[in-house]
C-alpha cells in the first residue's frame, strides 16, 4: 500500500471522517477485485467521471478558498492512492493467473508413460538365433547363401549328377532351365536345402573351417501340417584333418543338450544323403517322456531332428580339397521341425499364417 498516500489521506481528514471513510472502502474495494474485469469495474467506480472520488472534486468552485485547497488536496491525495493501489493489484491478479495457468499446463513428470506394444522375434526367427548362438559357442561362423542357386551348387557339386535318383527326392522349383527333362548344371533354381553354402564357402576358403547356415530353402511341396513349399534349414559343418564320425557325434551332442536340456542323449540311424558316406539321421532322446513313450515321440522315446554324416570325398574334389588330407562332417536339420518339437507346435501352418493368437504365445 502506498503508506505517504495513506498518511496524507489521515492527516488531511481528521476534520473530514466520510472522506476517511471514503478511502478506507476504496482500498477495500480495489483488494476484493478478484479479475481483471472487476478490477476494471472498481477503477470506473471510483475514479470514473462519475466515480465517487471524482465526485470530491464536484463544487470545488463554489467553497471559500481555504477549503477549497484542503479539499482539493484530499482528492489528489485519494486519486493518488487509488491509482497506485490498482496499478498493485492488477500486478498481483496477473501474477496468480500466471502461477494458476502454469500449474495447470504443468506436466506430472511421476505420473506413469503410456506404453506402446512391444513386439518380439517370431517363433522361428528365435528358433534360428537359438541354434546359431550354440554354435558360434562351439567356434563356428555364420555364412548366408544365396536362395536363388545353380544346379552346379545344388546338385552337382554335392555329388547329386543328372538324373541321379536323390533329384526326384527334391521337386525343385526352378527359375530357368535349358532342357525341361535333361539336368544342367547351368539351370538357376531355388536352392532345395542350405547345403549349397558348403560349396560355395569350401570353393572360396581353406580349412580348417566351422561354419554354420541357416537360411529358406524352397521345394515343389503342398501345404499341409508338415509341408509347405518354403521352410528353414540350418546346416552346419567341419572340415579339418582328421575330423571323426565321433567329432560329428559329440558335436551334436553338445548342440542337443543345450537345445533341448542337459538330460538328452543322441543316437545315429544309419541313412542315405548323396553328399556324406556314411550318411545317418540324428535322433535326440524325446524330452517329454524322457525316452520312456509318449504321444510326442509317439511312443518309441526318441525325436528325429536333423540329417548328417561325413562328407563325401567326391564334394572335395569338386572343391579342390584334397580327400587324402582333410576329412569332415555335415548337418542340416529343419527350423520348422525343431519349433515344432521343442515348443510343441503340430502344424507347421501356423508359423507363417501371422495369426496373432499364435504368434503372442511364444
Ligand atoms: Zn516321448
Amino acid at each position: 500500500m502506498d503508506e505517504n498516500s495513506m498518511n496524507e489521506i489521515e492527516q488531511l481528514t481528521q476534520e473530514r471522517p466520510e472522506l476517511a471513510a471514503l478511502a478506507r472502502e476504496s482500498l477495500d474495494a480495489i483488494e476484493a477485485a478478484g479479475t481483471p474485469a472487476e478490477l476494471e469495474e472498481t477503477r470506473v467506480r471510483l475514479l470514473g467521471k462519475k466515480g465517487s472520488i471524482a465526485a470530491v472534486f464536484k463544487g470545488l468552485g463554489s467553497l471559500p478558498p481555504e477549503e477549497k485547497r484542503t479539499l482539493g488536496q484530499i482528492g489528489n491525495a485519494l486519486r493518488t492512492l487509488a491509482e497506485s493501489e490498482l496499478t498493485a493489484r492488477a500486478a498481483r491478479l496477473k501474477d496468480a493467473e500466471t502461477k494458476e495457468r502454469l500449474l495447470r499446463e504443468a506436466t506430472d513428470v511421476t505420473l506413469p508413460g503410456r506404453r506402446l506394444p512391444q513386439g518380439h522375434d517370431h517363433l522361428l526367427a528365435r528358433v534360428i538365433d537359438d541354434v546359431t548362438d550354440i554354435f558360434v559357442s562351439l567356434g563356428y561362423k555364420v555364412v548366408a547363401g544365396p536362395e536363388v542357386e545353380l544346379d552346379f551348387y545344388n546338385f552337382e557339386a554335392l555329388n547329386t549328377p543328372p538324373h541321379h535318383p536323390a533329384r526326384s527326392l527334391q521337386d525343385t522349383l526352378y527359375v530357368r532351365r535349358s532342357d525341361p527333362v535333361s539336368d544342367d548344371p547351368k539351370d538357376i533354381l531355388l536352392r532345395t536345402h542350405t547345403s549349397p553354402v558348403q560349396v560355395r564357402v569350401m570353393e572360396s576358403e581353406r580349412p580348417p573351417l566351422y561354419v554354420i547356415s541357416p537360411g529358406k530353402a524352397y521345394r515343389k511341396d503342398e501345404i499341409d501340417a508338415t509341408h509347405s513349399p518354403v521352410f528353414h534349414q540350418v546346416e552346419g559343418f567341419a572340415v579339418s584333418e582328421d575330423i571323426t564320425m565321433g567329432d560329428l557325434k559329440g558335436t551334436l551332442e553338445v548342440f542337443a543338450r543345450k537345445l533341448f536340456g542337459e538330460e538328452r542323449a543322441v543316437r545315429f540311424r544309419p541313412h542315405f544323403f548323396p553328399f556324406t558316406e556314411p550318411s545317418a539321421e540324428v535322433d535326440v532322446s524325446c524330452f517329454v517322456c524322457a525316452g520312456g513313450g509318449c504321444s510326442l515321440c509317439k511312443g518309441v522315446g526318441w525325436l528325429e531332428i536333423m540329417g548328417c554324416g561325413m562328407i563325401d570325398p567326391a564334394v572335395f574334389s569338386h572343391v579342390g580339397y584334397d580327400p587324402e588330407k582333410y576329412t569332415g562332417f555335415a548337418f542340416g536339420g529343419g527350423v520348422e521341425r525343431i519349433a515344432m518339437l521343442k515348443y510343441g507346435v503340430d502344424d507347421m501352418r501356423v508359423f507363417f499364417e501371422n495369426d496373432m493368437r499364435f504368434l503372442r504365445q511364444f
